[in-house]
C-alpha cells in the first residue's frame, strides 16, 4: 500500500496555499519592491569581467569571509557586532526559528506586517502571535505590545523599520521599551534601510537582545538573494550552526562583493527613488478616491473608497499595471493597495492607468 500526501505531509502545512508570484510578463512590475533601475552598461560589463574569475567547480567560501568584510565597510556595522549572512533575509528568519524552535516556544510580530515572520514561525513548529497595531494609523500600541510581552514570553520578536506592507516607521522610543521589556530576542529588520534616515544598527551593543537585519533585495540586488544579520557574537555564534553550509553561492557572493565596491551606483538610484516617491505619493494625494499613506520605504500603501479595490487592481492589469492587492490580506487593509515606486516613466504610466480605471472601477 502506497503513502499519500494526506497522510504523510503535516496538517498545517496541507492546510497553507503556496506562497503566490503573479506572471508579470510584459506588465509594469510594481508590486514586489524591487529597485526599477538596470546598471549602467559600464557597471554590467566590470561585473562580468569579475565572473570570470568564479570559481565555479569549487564550493563557495563557507562564511562568505570576503563579501562579510565588503558588508562591514559598506554598511558600517559596528566593530562590536558579529555578522551572519542569508540566503535573503528569508533565509535568515528561517534560521532564527529553527534555532530557538521547541514546542509552546512563540514569534511575536506587529499585524499587519511582514508574512514570512507568521509562514515562518508555522514552517519552524512555533506559535505566532501578532499583535495589532492601531488601526488607521498603523502606529505600534505599546501598551497592548508590552502585555503581549509579558504574556506570551516570546522567543522572537520582529519588527520591521519601515514596516511592510503599510511604510511607516514605528516610534523608536516604544522600540526601545519593547527591546528593554523583553526576555527574547528582538529583530528589528531594516530591509527597507536605503529609504530611509533612521536605523537601529548604530545601537547594536546597547542591550544584549537587539540584532539588526538587513537584505541588499531593495537597495536594488533582488536578483542576488542575499540578506544579513548583526548583532552581539554570542548569539550569532549559535545561530550560525543551524545554516546550512555553503548557503551564499559562488555568484553572489562575487557579484555582492563587486556591488559594494560600487556602492556610489546603488546609492544613486535609491536616492532617485526616493525623490520619486515624494513625486508620486503627491500625484496619490490629487488623486480623487485614493488616499496614500505616507513612506519611508520604497513602497506607498493607498487606501481607495470602500469596495473599490479589487476593481481599481484589475483595471490596472488590464492596463498593464502590476500592484499589490492587499484587500482581504488583514481587516485593516480593507481597501488596501500597495505600489512600488517605479521610473518616473513607470509611475507616470501607473497614474494615467490608475485615472482610468478610477474613472470606470
Ligand atoms: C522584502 C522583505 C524582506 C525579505 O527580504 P529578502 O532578503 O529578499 O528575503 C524581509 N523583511 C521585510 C520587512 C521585507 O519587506
Amino acid at each position: 500500500m502506497s503513502t499519500s500526501p494526506a497522510d504523510l505531509i503535516r496538517e498545517d502545512i496541507q492546510a497553507l496555499s503556496a506562497y503566490h508570484v503573479p506572471d508579470a510578463v510584459g506588465l509594469i512590475k510594481l508590486d514586489a519592491m524591487e529597485n526599477p533601475y538596470a546598471w549602467p552598461e559600464a557597471l554590467r560589463n566590470d561585473w562580468l569581467a569579475t565572473l570570470r574569475d568564479a570559481e565555479l567547480h569549487r564550493y563557495p567560501d563557507p562564511q562568505g569571509r570576503h563579501l562579510q568584510a565588503a558588508l562591514r565597510r559598506a554598511m558600517g556595522i559596528p566593530e562590536g557586532s558579529a555578522l551572519l549572512l542569508g540566503n535573503g533575509s528569508d533565509e535568515l528568519i528561517q534560521m532564527l526559528a529553527l534555532a530557538v524552535s521547541r514546542p509552546g516556544r512563540k514569534v511575536l510580530s506587529l499585524d499587519p506586517g511582514f508574512v514570512m515572520y507568521r509562514m515562518i514561525a508555522l514552517f519552524a513548529g512555533l506559535d505566532y502571535v501578532g499583535v495589532p497595531l492601531q488601526p488607521e494609523t498603523f502606529a505600534l500600541d505599546l501598551d497592548a505590545t508590552l502585555s503581549a510581552i509579558e504574556r506570551e514570553q516570546p522567543a522572537l520578536t520582529f519588527i520591521a523599520y519601515p514596516n511592510n506592507p503599510t511604510g511607516n516607521l514605528f516610534d523608536a522610543g516604544a522600540i526601545a521599551r519593547i527591546i528593554e521589556a523583553n526576555p527574547g530576542l528582538v529583530i528589528v529588520d531594516e530591509a527597507y534601510a536605503p529609504f530611509t534616515d533612521h536605523s537601529f544598527l548604530p545601537r547594536l551593543g546597547q542591550w544584549p537582545n537587539l540584532l539588526v537585519m538587513r537584505t541588499v533585495s531593495k537597495m536594488g540586488l533582488a536578483g542576488l538573494r542575499l540578506g544579513y544579520l548583526a548583532g552581539p557574537t554570542d548569539w550569532l555564534t549559535e545561530i550560525d550552526k543551524v545554516r546550512l553550509p555553503y548557503n551564499i553561492n559562488v555568484l553572489t557572493q562575487a557579484s555582492a562583493a563587486f556591488a559594494l565596491r560600487h556602492r556610489a551606483a546603488l546609492d544613486e538610484q535609491t536616492a532617485a527613488i526616493r525623490t520619486e516617491r515624494a513625486t508620486l505619493f503627491d500625484a496619490l494625494a490629487n488623486l480623487d478616491g485614493i488616499t496614500p499613506y505616507p513612506s519611508d520605504a520604497n513602497f506607498i500603501l493607498v487606501r481607495t473608497a470602500p469596495g473599490r479595490a479589487g476593481a481599481i487592481f484589475q483595471g490596472l492589469l488590464e492596463r498593464g499595471v502590476l500592484i499589490k492587492m492587499l484587500d482581504g490580506a488583514h481587516p485593516f487593509l480593507a481597501d488596501c493597495l500597495r505600489i512600488t515606486v517605479g521610473t518616473p516613466d513607470e509611475n507616470a504610466a501607473l497614474l494615467e492607468a490608475l485615472q482610468a480605471a478610477l474613472a470606470t472601477a
